[in-house]
């Protein structure tokens, strides 16, 4: 129960409102809230003549609020704390270090459900009713199928699941439903303790989980003892397991998290990509359930109710894993010991809107708070990891070994500009990819290709007088879509046909350049006419089902070749493919980008891991225009060090990240010289007040020059200590006067550069 003040004989409290107010207001707390309100409470407040959400920052205040001023807050909202006290300390960080605003951070932390200060509707759960007979059964796989089928899957649940969901995921009607219910098949409860998210049952049912606990390689148990001797200091440290593709780590992790909660402890298992949570999930759970542990998954493609039940478990205390998507790092576990960073080095792990923080990152400094192990794991660690490892900052267990003595897979290097001169025209394909392609389809073997997503391929273009088919407000090449023949802006979702005559020169030969997985597929189809071929791009990635349908098909074998972008490289398992192609390795080496050459090779290595990881040694192709670029070749032997030394040289001559970090400061606005007569005023500013503590260059043209019809300038802050450097910077930016037509947003450990 919060201390009294002494003077008076009410309790003041501090509040931030959700609405970004970012500074504390204080209010008193009425009698009958006092035993409910803590630290970190959700409250409900009087502000500016509305109701309001916020939530309890500090107990007892310095503000001077005259008496008969000082308004009564109305209720607590949750009766568990939102931003315990260790949420609420990362939250004051990542708003001073990522330059973000509370409302934001507050929105990002809190799942929107409980943010409105609403419970989420009571939803209705079928389970299983009395036991049809033979005979009814018969007649009712007869009369009516549907009902027979939603039976028949709902017989095999072990706990009640949402109607809604199911109806949905069958797509039938709620007549199949009712009808089942009139005749006592089925049964119906409102019950919320028993909903559970539909997702993860089905992703623990159709991924194959083997429940059985491999004997650890030497490797792994010294991986494993190191991680346990962190653990049982009970102190703060950050380590990084470095272990090529396919040595096992996630079992290195499995052993990490089983001490963890034997010990009533929390874990945070942080996962790249969406897709890969249910594959985790499966796996942690497969161990931790029998003993009654329960984990839950975290991710976007959640319901607001789904994210409701999670975030509620565990701030009971009635989880304590959680396995998510970068967002999962603020998630309310308690007693938190442990997070785990799967494949840290990954991009997805920034988020390229406000808060822009790096879920990696912020993993490291929750687990400071939390006196916790931080684990990164990653075959192909970033810079910037490597960097704390040498300098001290983080430990390392390394892996050199795949699980069992398998074979790293045989890298091929294709030289397609050979290829394109002696072969009859250049085809995207070369003749020894295609070869092996076919050799592993007729042995029965899986093969993935992948496209090097960075890098603009589908677009129009015109031989004849080099007119792009570009977005006029993005300036940007706009991409083909042959399915409905429409050209689209991925940036701002422009569309409109595509023109069968250039628009400029009317000549009929404007025909697509570059590669899309569209094509490809159409090419190897061709190839091989009786192999059954899946896509899987953007577009089936955003369907949560679908991309998770796509997967199974593939693991049990109704796929032969799988054509995706490296989205899909991320740690996927698959034992039978034995061969993978990376159609275009060199595009991402030639971005703006000063991690141009750290990506290519990264791609390369992962991708390659994908392969050979059952029993049968795996081979790579790589085709490029570019073999000899050190990314390359570095990547065809695996040497990971040789490649680490090299950039980490040039890094060090150009001093960029890791050895100073970089904040880019982007200005945007419609009128361009509007635009640049502000940034110019303000790099003034900032080279008059700075000089001294950061290097300034700039402002220049971003990449993309124009997004939106929002033309873009770029300033870019190269400092040694940014968590000093960038209150200064707010402080000057709030108080520079800018035209309402111009805004900016500053990004701290920017990823994306254009
Ligand atoms: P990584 O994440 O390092 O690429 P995984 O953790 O996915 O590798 O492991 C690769 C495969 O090896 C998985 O199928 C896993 O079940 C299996 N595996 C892991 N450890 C062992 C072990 N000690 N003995 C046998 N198989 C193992
Ligand atoms: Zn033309
Ligand atoms: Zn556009």
């Amino acid at each position: 129960m919060p201390k009294r003040n002494s003077n008076h004989d009410i309790i003041v409290v501090e509040v931030i409102a959700l609405s970004g107010f970012d500074k504390a207001l204080a209010y008193a707390v009425p009698a009958i809230c006092q035993l409910e309100l803590k630290i970190g409470s959700l409250v409900r407040i009087p502000l500016r003549r509305r109701s309001e959400l916020g939530v309890v920052t500090r107990i007892g205040t310095d503000q001077v609020v005259p008496p008969g001023k000082l308004k009564m807050l109305f209720e607590v909202v949750q009766p568990y704390p939102v931003l315990p006290l260790d949420l609420m300390e990362l939250f004051y960080w990542v708003r001073q270090y990522y330059a973000a605003s509370s409302e934001a951070i507050l929105e990002t932390m809190i799942p929107a459900a409980i943010r409105k200060g609403m419970k989420p509707k009571k939803r209705r759960y079928i389970s299983k009713g009395k036991e049809p007979t033979a005979i009814e059964l018969v007649t009712l796989e007869k009369r009516a199928p549907k009902q027979a089928s939603l039976l028949k899957f709902i017989r095999q649940q072990s706990k009640p699941l949402p109607r809604v969901d199911i109806l949905k995921a069958m797509k039938l009607s709620a007549s199949a439903c009712d009808g089942l219910i009139t005749k006592g098949f089925l049964h119906e409860t409102d019950t919320e303790e028993e909903r559970v998210a539909y997702e993860d049952n089905l992703g623990s049912q159709d991924t194959v989980v083997s429940e059985t606990r491999p004997k650890l390689t030497d490797e792994q148990q010294v991986a494993v003892k190191a991680l346990n001797e962190a653990i049982s200091t009970g102190a703060f440290s950050a380590r990084l397991l470095h272990g090529v593709t396919g040595s096992g780590k996630t079992e290195v992790y499995l052993h990490a998290i089983e001490k963890i909660v034997a010990s009533g402890g929390g874990v945070i298992c942080l996962v790249p990509e969406v897709a890969l949570a249910p594959q985790t999930v499966g796996r942690v759970r497969a161990r931790l359930e029998a003993r009654g542990v329960h984990t839950v998954v975290w991710h976007s493609h959640l319901s607001e109710g789904e994210r409701y039940d999670a975030w509620k478990a565990l701030a009971s205390g009635e989880a304590h894993v959680v396995v998510g998507a970068r967002s999962a790092v603020f998630a309310p576990v308690q007693n938190l010991k442990l997070i785990i960073v799967d494949e840290e080095h990954e991009p997805s792990y920034k988020q390229e809107e406000s808060p822009r923080y790096n879920g990696r990152d912020v993993a490291v400094y929750r687990a400071m708070i939390n006196k916790s192990l931080c684990v990164l794991g990653s075959a192909t660690p970033s810079l910037e990891t490597i960097y704390n490892v040498e300098r001290g900052k983080y430990a390392v267990d390394r892996i050199l070994n795949r699980v069992d003595h398998r074979q790293l897979p045989k890298i091929h290097l294709v030289d397609m500009r050979r290829e394109d001169l002696s072969s009859k025209g250049p085809s995207p394909i070369s003749r020894i990819l295609a070869n092996k392609l076919i050799h592993r389809f007729e042995k029965k073997e899986q093969s993935i290709l992948f496209l090097n997503r960075r890098g603009f391929s589908t677009s129009i273009l015109c031989p004849d007088c080099g007119y792009v088919a570009s977005c006029e407000h993005c300036s940007l090449p706009m991409t083909f879509h042959r399915t409905d023949g429409k050209l689209r802006c991925h940036l701002c979702a422009q569309e409109r046909p595509a023109p069968l005559r250039c628009p400029k020169c009317k000549s009929s030969n404007i025909r697509k350049r570059g590669l899309g997985t569209q094509k490809i597929e159409d090419i190897v189809q061709k190839i091989m006419p009786r192999a059954k071929i899946v896509r899987m791009d953007a577009d089936s990635m955003s369907k949560k089902n679908l991309y998770r349908k796509i997967l199974n098909d593939f693991r049990s074998g109704k796929i032969d070749i799988l054509i995706g972008t490296q989205m899909i490289a991320k740690g996927l398992d698959f034992p039978n493919v034995t061969l993978v192609g990376l159609v275009d390795a060199d595009k991402s080496l030639h971005l703006e980008d000063f991690r141009a050459a750290e990506r290519t090779f990264q791609l390369i290595v992962q991708v390659s891991g994908r392969s050979g990881r059952g029993d049968r040694a795996g081979e790579v192709v790589i085709q490029t225009h570019t073999p000899h670029a050190p990314p390359i070749q570095f990547a065809r032997k695996s040497d990971f060090d040789g490649f680490q030394l090299e950039e980490l040289e040039q890094r060090r001559e150009f001093n960029y990240p890791p050895f100073r970090r970089l904040i880019r400061h982007l200005f945007r606005g419609r009128n361009p010289e509007k635009v640049n007569f502000y940034i110019e005023q303000w790099v003034r500013v900032v080279e008059k007040e700075m000089n001294d503590q950061i290097e300034i260059r700039g402002p220049a043209p971003a990449p993309i020059e124009k997004i939106r019809g929002e033309y873009r300038f770029q300033l870019w802050y190269f400092s040694s200590n940014t968590n000093r450097v960038i209150p200064k910077i707010v402080a000057l930016r709030e108080a520079f006067k800018m035209d309402k037509e111009v805004t900016d947003l500053m990004d701290v450990d920017p990823m994306n550069m254009l």
